[in-house]
């Protein structure tokens, strides 16, 4: 039984936050072990002390919790397979370089860089476009294999800094298996001695990752599509040791909008959309990020935008919830062709997951906005008026854009509309609707409607001509919501209010 069980796991390196790519790889394993009801594993690959980057550990964490992407087991919740920080496992690698320098797939290498330098440039000069320590320059170069076992522990003795490097077989066909891509075939004559073992006693991301998905038990190693090249290698080092390596398969790129050139940073910043799935602030430089998080996209939208960059069902459906995805999601259907991000498409999703969102929970985050702005209301209030104009919000901050005239009144008036709308006769029409409303005692939507429509009726006028410059009174421009539960929420004298501000700003600017 054990050995069917699915066990996937998320891998990150603390070199910075986790971009969309990297929450689509977590969630892809993520749905795949929901699905195969098996265990999703969080392991932190900080091998590499030079590229680590402080805070980076906590971002991916609880930009994954925002994301509710769960773990089984892990750097914070521990599990039977810890540690679950490469950098705790340091004796373990170092117990499998020694086996496999012990068999004869590794050794000792002490050449300097200068050295390496040399090597290379000899290389080129025989007209060697692509010049790497291999087989064929591994005699000549000051390796275990070419020194004799007492100049090596001379070297070693005296503290001389020296790598691990793995011996890759001459010429042999390595043909490795990856679920999106198929079979992959290549030689070992093109592949170079990788580096096991680095000069400051750290693992490199091959050696740890395969002894780790090894010891792990991983069965299904879910990554993206830059770690392809590295495939013949691992399964080499699966060789090696003679372990049977998991099953792999390599995610497709994330294209730019335009659909050429993987998506960067820079094309979020140009096309104003978040890379990350929540602020990054830099340490070192304190530059911040805004997120998804913080842009106004909900989780659920933020997850659904990314499981479809890379796989579909097959089918009409887009709207996934997340048990939904856990059902549908199929590994085997994953795209070979990398997968163009559409920022348009994204805001697509985020409008549909606010309709979706009940008005009570909409009214929490609407109370929370409205505070950053200084107001607040009854929770009562807040639903209605969420109610009223979610439809027109794409984000969760355009509820704000879409109903601060409701907490403060317009102080300036949209040219524009001004110029259409509001004619000589105006004045005298709003004046004599504000004195209507002002005797309105049921000042409520529906009484509203039926009293302004027969005094339009009654004039003789144009909806046109009475509701819109009523409407630039009480928004300052021809926007907003339903205009007569805007006047039911707003109450009578904040509306006698506006139209006396606006019958006074209006026609002074006219005059003039
Ligand atoms: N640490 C690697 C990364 O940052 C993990 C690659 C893998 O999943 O094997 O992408």
């Amino acid at each position: 039984m054990t050995h069917n069980q699915v066990r996937v796991r998320f891998a990150p390196s603390p070199t910075g936050p986790l971009h969309i790519g990297g929450v689509r790889t977590a969630l892809y394993n993520f749905l795949f072990a929901c699905q195969h009801n098996g265990s999703m594993i969080l392991r932190i690959e900080d091998t590499d002390q030079n590229r680590f980057v402080e805070g980076a550990e906590d971002y991916i964490i609880d930009a994954l919790k925002w994301c509710k992407i769960e773990f089984d087991e892990g750097i914070h919740q521990g599990g039977n397979y810890g540690p679950y920080r490469q950098s705790e496992r340091k004796d373990i690698y170092h117990r499998h370089i020694q086996q496999l320098i012990a068999s004869g797939k590794a050794y000792y290498a002490f050449d300097t860089p200068d050295e390496l330098e040399i090597m290379r440039e000899s290389l080129k000069a025989r007209g060697e476009t692509n010049p790497k320590y291999d087989y064929q320059v591994r005699a000549e170069m000051k390796n275990s294999l070419s020194l004799s076992g007492e100049e090596v522990e001379k070297l070693k003795a005296a503290g001389t800094p020296y790598v691990v490097r793995f011996k890759m077989s001459e010429n042999e066909i390595v043909e490795a298996d990856d679920i999106v891509r198929g079979k992959i075939k290549v030689n070992t004559a093109t592949l170079d001695d990788k580096i096991l073992l680095k000069t400051d006693g750290m693992p490199t991301y091959h050696l740890a990752n395969i002894v780790d998905d090894y010891l792990m038990k991983i069965s299904h190693v879910i990554r993206g599509e830059e770690w392809l090249p590295s495939l013949p290698l691992h399964y080499m080092l699966y060789e090696a040791f003679g372990w049977e390596p998991p099953k792999f398969a390599h995610l497709p790129l994330l294209l730019k909008p335009e659909g050429k050139g993987k998506l960067s940073k820079r094309d979020g910043d140009r096309l104003g959309f978040p890379v990350f799935p929540t602020q990054w602030i830099d340490p070192k430089t304190v530059e911040e990020f805004n997120g998804y998080r913080e842009d106004g996209y909900l989780p659920e939208a933020f997850i659904n935008i990314i499981a479809m960059l890379g796989w579909n069902p097959g089918t009409e459906q887009e709207t996934f919830s997340m048990q939904e995805m856990i059902k549908a999601f199929n590994l085997e259907k994953v795209q070979k062709a990398g997968a163009r991000f559409d920022p348009e498409k994204a805001k697509w999703f985020n409008h549909y997951y606010i309709q979706q969102k009940n008005n009570d929970e909409l009214a929490d985050s609407y109370l929370t906005i409205l505070k950053k702005h200084g107001h607040t209301t009854s929770k009562q209030l807040a639903k209605r008026i969420v109610e009223l104009i979610k439809e027109r919000a794409n984000f969760i901050h355009d509820l704000w854009n879409q109903s601060w005239f409701f907490f403060e009144s317009p102080k300036e008036f949209d040219d524009k509309t001004i110029k259409k709308k509001w004619k000589q006769d105006t004045p005298e029409i709003l004046k004599e609707l504000r004195s209507l409303l002002e005797a309105v005692e049921d000042f409520t939507s529906e009484n509203l409607q039926n009293q302004t429509h027969a005094f339009i009726e009654d004039k003789k006028l144009g909806f046109g001509k009475v509701m819109v410059p009523l409407r630039i009174c009480l928004v300052g421009k021809a926007a907003g919501p339903d205009l007569m539960e805007m006047m039911e929420i707003l109450g009578k004298d904040e509306i006698l209010k506006r139209i006396d501000f606006a019958l006074n700003n209006i026609q002074k600017e006219h005059n003039n």
